[in-house]
């Protein structure tokens, strides 16, 4: 073969949900780009649960989105099931989330890879980096192929070393179906300096022809149906069909209790640490023995297939325990497994060992992303995915990395955490993780980062010019409200009541006002013959909240000027801190260890205490 066909400026290793970010980003950005990975039918593969989104993770999602990545477009395309989640809580918590069809889920990443330019799909097993002067230099493939690129980036999921459980028999596996990825796990444990196994593991599927559909409950999709992306609506949306609920009961119990003797969790067989979030059933009967019930989702996996996901009862028990305590459930007495559950341990590589740009300290233009890093879930892998895909891009042309930071996204937040604090069970996404969540919605991931994603060559011509639409109708929709003047003598007595509440006010208020106080919505003004027929509901949207919030807003952003001021205090790469009063010698060793580049950063490693901050500060300042 002509060894130009081989040369690429980024070449990323792995076509799950990092992979497939990292390749169509770094080649959005018009970087001549290789995606190789074992397996072409396997792109965009949702290993475990057919769902996209929830608390945290949709937010995740909506900011892949507004950089112009995959999922969220995906997610509408395949979606056959959405929800609001937290819907009646306030909009920092709320999150979208999308039972996906598994089989339309996979053919639009497939087809967006294929159809896009300067992507180039190769199927091998990748089993070698070439590596020179310091850094990666491509790729060496199963069959001896040689890809030469500066930049890669390594995406390999569970593959790495991946070996599954059922009972007590273990056998090699990169998930269900799929070959592991060994001889590539030896070659990255000789070259990287921390590495550990985790584990995950995946509920037995379940044919929906043998589940007594009429004895359960139905769980509806919601009404009106949100839409994950930006640019979706809900004509993208496939035919929409419900979930069903059963649960487990204390004979569900009992018979699981009766496998621990020979489940590969409880007997050792099984060393990796599993999700905490998102435990097997084995442990959550282990774990909270005074519950007598847990409440099970059958969800489909599809409109084509006749296979169900039961969400809840992920295992890996013997076969013959989990036939025997899936029909102790209700609706399930006579239904007929069609895939075993298991657990899988694979290796993992410790994030501290990363920069922000996710590139690896240990080789340059080596960029790490996904389940690799200590992660779980589709969405984490995606956010980071699409990161390391842009610094792998910016790095082929020596250009700087970016990095998001904690207060502009939770991409950035999970970034920070994983590379300053590391993990040791996978890592999840929560809300709860973000200081400033409510500058964080999923609302406003646009706003956020949309004009960010432009500068980086990542938002195209359509989406930036239905962004400038929007940003457009927002601040004039604001500047309508302000000069729209509501004086009580306008008003009948229910309307003086929607409007002003308990206690009216003599002096009247403008529309903006209006929002701003508990009453207030679109809603009241719809009533009151003051909303424009033709508002865009997700310009309505933003209006009301940003008024709604806006002191709570205001607050989160002057703590987060305060706090930029420690991010603006940089720690030299060869600041002594042997020459820091005050420092126990633990805090000290673990600031040489990390070697943060700002006080910011080091306030972030696990043990370091604010006191610590402190005393680094006072430091910084007599020496400046
Ligand atoms: P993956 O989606 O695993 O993709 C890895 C890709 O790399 C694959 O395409 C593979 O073929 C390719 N590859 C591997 N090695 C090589 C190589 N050497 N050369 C070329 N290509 C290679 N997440 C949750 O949120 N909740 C759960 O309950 C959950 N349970 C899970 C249960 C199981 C059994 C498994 C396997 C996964 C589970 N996950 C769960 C995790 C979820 O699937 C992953 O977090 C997500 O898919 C990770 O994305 P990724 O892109 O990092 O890797």
């Amino acid at each position: 073969m002509n060894s130009e066909l081989h040369q690429y400026e980024v070449i990323v290793i792995g076509g799950g949900h990092a992979g497939t970010e990292a390749a169509l980003a770094a080649a959005r950005m018009g970087r001549r780009t290789l995606l190789v990975t074992q397996s072409i039918e396997t792109l965009g593969q949702m290993s475990c649960n057919p769902a996209i989104g929830g608390i945290g993770k949709g937010h995740l999602v909506r900011e892949i989105d507004a950089l112009g990545g995959l999922m969220a477009r995906g997610a509408d395309h395949a979606g056959i099931q959405f929800r609001t989640l937290n819907g009646s809580k306030g909009p920092a918590v709320r999150a979208t989330r999308a039972q996906a069809d598994r089989i339309l889920y996979k053919a639009f990443v497939r087809s967006a890879l294929e159809n896009q330019p300067n992507l180039d799909l190769f199927q091998q097993e990748v089993e070698d980096l070439i590596v020179e002067g310091g850094g990666v230099a491509g790729v060496v493939t199963r069959m001896g192929l040689r890809f030469s690129a500066p930049a890669v980036v390594l995406t390999t999921g569970t593959f790495l070393g991946g070996r599954i459980h059922i009972g007590l028999s273990n056998y090699q596996g990169g998930r269900a179906g799929d070959a592991p990825s060994n001889a590539l796990s030896a070659r990255l444990r000789e070259l990287m300096p921390r590495t550990g196994r985790l584990k995950t593991g995946t509920p037995p599927r379940l044919d929906g022809r043998t589940i007594d559909w009429a004895a359960l409950q139905e769980q509806p999709g919601d009404d009106p149906r949100p839409v994950f992306s930006f640019l979706g609506s809900q004509a993208d949306h496939p035919r929409q069909v419900p979930c069903h609920i059963t649960h487990t009961n204390e004979q569900t119990h009992e018979i699981i209790r009766s496998g621990f003797d020979r489940s590969p969790m409880f007997t050792g067989v099984i060393e990796g640490v599993g999700p905490r979030y998102c435990p097997s059933v084995e442990d959550k009967v282990n774990r909270f023995r005074d519950k007598t019930s847990h409440q099970i989702f059958l969800e489909p996996e599809g409109l084509t297939t006749h296979e169900i996901y039961p969400n809840g009862i992920s295992t890996s028990l013997p076969y013959d325990v989990q036939e025997r305590f899936v029909r102790s459930m209700k609706g399930l007495e006579q239904a007929r497994i069609v895939r075993p559950g298991y657990a899988i341990e694979y290796d993992y590589f410790d994030p501290r060992d990363l920069h922000r740009s996710l590139e690896t300290m240990t080789l340059s233009g080596l960029f790490f992303a996904g389940q690799i890093n200590g992660t779980t879930g589709y969405e984490e892998a995606a956010a980071q995915g699409l990161l390391a895909g842009i610094n792998a891009a910016r790095h082929a042309r020596g250009e700087p990395a970016w990095v998001p930071q904690r207060h502009e996204s939770y991409i950035g937040v999970l970034v920070d955490d994983l590379v300053s604090r590391g993990t040791t069970e996978p890592y999840r996404m929560f809300t709860s993780r973000a200081e400033h969540r409510l500058l964080l919605r999923e609302d406003n991931a646009d706003l956020r980062l949309t004009p960010q994603g432009r500068e980086l060559g990542l938002v195209d011509e359509a989406r930036w010019a239905a962004f400038e639409r929007k940003r457009e109708a927002i601040a004039a929709e604001r500047g309508r409200l302000q000069e729209l003047w509501l004086k009580p003598a306008q008003l009948s007595q229910p309307e003086m009541v929607a409007v002003f509440g308990a206690a009216p006010v003599s002096s009247g208020l403008s529309g903006l006002d209006l929002l701003r106080r508990p009453e207030g919505s679109y809603a009241v003004l719809k009533d009151l013959g003051l909303a424009p027929a033709d508002l865009d509901a997700a310009v309505a949207e933003q209006v009301e909240i940003q008024c709604k919030y806006a002191g709570y807003i205001e607050r989160q952003q002057l703590e987060i000027d305060r706090a930029r001021r420690y991010e603006e205090a940089p720690l030299p790469p060869d600041f002594d801190y042997r020459a820091v009063a005050g420092l126990s010698n633990e805090v000290r060793q673990k600031l040489i260890d990390h070697r943060p580049d700002t006080v910011a950063q080091a306030g972030r490693i696990s043990g370091i205490t604010p006191a610590a901050v402190s005393l680094l500060l006072i430091h910084l300042k007599k020496a400046g």
